[in-house]
């Protein structure tokens, strides 16, 4: 029996199920699992929470349905493994939810829906609708359509950028890992991670499977991006019964990644987490403490060079001396003219730009520290 209650139910959650929590050997359903997650879902839903779910299993069940034993390293197989792959993973969630009287809503997405901002606002506006209407969005990668260029690659990673997407409270990341291991100590599940240091993120590893994509490496990143948005994230094994249960009533049976306390807003997270920056801007050391402690703009000054082909406008990373990108932003100058700018004061500037009042490379209102 569930013991979700209302009380600690979450308003909105997003829950992200990995191919080996639904399929067991290569690509065969796992239906009692299903069913249990259905039930565990159906019991949030009953407490009061609205339910998000990103599924993955496409790929997995497409390669069990062929008989494929070994992923398919050509990208048109894996494409047409997720088509066939797809249709089954939704008939399977549409059975599992009806004894409860729930319907489910398919939506797949490229990274290009998220990234561009109307597109972006819109499935966020067409999410809501779906959640409105009482229905259960499951989420997957648009994998048949999607080029390597135009994806987000992992379902780690898109389950937090919808969870940031539709603000949700938090993130449960469901797969055969039961947490996050101490790898330098004990080997024992960390319960808690208030931040993601070097240390945290050494404890990564990726995947062995076959059929998944992700590993603790994707888990950590989705981690940073969502925690930063101001979700909770929990990385616990959907293989335990009753784990949303036991998550959601303070148990913590896995790893629970605390929200930051200063969530970004919208257009900063937009800016951080959904773009593809389309180069790199390199600045001085001086200029890093003026970006990342005095939240102040980047000016041509500190800038030392520039890599890619941009225009004003774009989205770019922007680079210490030693190559680490520790910030994004929207460039007021295009990479043919960096060169020209970088390293000058306004005093030497404003005789090249009669009449443009700000020349700033990247305003700190169009910038965000990664
Ligand atoms: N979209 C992939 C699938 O449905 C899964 C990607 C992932 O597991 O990260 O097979």
């Amino acid at each position: 029996m569930s013991r979700t209650n209302s009380a600690t139910a979450p308003r909105r959650v997003v829950i992200k199920l990995g191919t080996g929590v639904l399929t067991s050997g290569i690509g065969q359903l796992d239906t009692a699992r299903i069913a249990a997650v259905c039930a565990e879902l159906a019991a949030l839903r009953r407490a009061g929470s609205e339910v998000i779910v990103v599924s993955s299993g496409a790929v997995g069940l497409g390669m069990g349905r062929l008989g494929l034993k070994k992923r398919p390293s050509a990208l048109a197989q894996k494409q047409a493994c997720a088509a066939i792959g797809q249709s089954l993973l939704m008939q399977t969630w549409q059975r599992g939810f009806e004894p409860h009287g729930l319907t489910v809503a398919q939506v797949l997405l490229t990274h290009d829906d998220l990234r561009e901002r109307a597109r972006h606002l819109g499935v966020k506006a067409a999410l809501a609708e779906i959640i409105g209407y009482g229905a259960i969005p499951i989420i997957n990668e648009n994998d048949t359509v999607s080029a390597a260029e135009i994806k987000v690659g992992d379902n780690d990673t898109l389950s937090a950028m919808v969870a940031s997407l539709v603000a949700a409270q938090h993130l449960v990341i469901l797969s055969t890992a039961s947490g996050l291991m101490d790898l330098k100590g004990t080997g024992a599940i960390i319960p808690v991670v208030e931040k993601i240091t070097p240390a945290i993120e050494a404890m990564a590893g990726g995947t062995a499977s076959e059929t998944a994509v992700g590993g603790m490496a994707t888990k950590i990143s989705a981690a940073r991006l969502a925690t930063r948005a101001g979700c909770g994230v929990f990385i616990a094994s959907g293989a335990e019964p009753d784990i949303l249960a036991r998550i959601f009533s303070g148990r913590n049976p896995g790893t629970f990644f605390v929200p930051s306390g200063l969530p970004l807003e919208s257009r900063k997270r937009w800016l951080a987490y959904y773009q593809r920056p389309a180069g790199t801007i390199r600045v001085n050391a001086a200029a890093i403490p003026v970006l990342r402690e005095q939240g102040r703009s980047l000016l041509p000054v500190g800038v030392t060079g520039c890599a890619g082909t941009f225009a004003a406008g774009d989205v770019v990373d922007i680079a210490g001396p030693d190559g680490k990108v520790f910030a994004r932003g929207e460039t007021a100058f295009a990479d043919g003219e960096i060169a020209t700018i970088a390293g000058k004061n306004s005093g030497q500037l404003n005789p090249l730009y009669p009449g443009r009042k700000r020349l700033e490379v990247v305003h700190r209102n169009d910038l965000v520290l990664l």
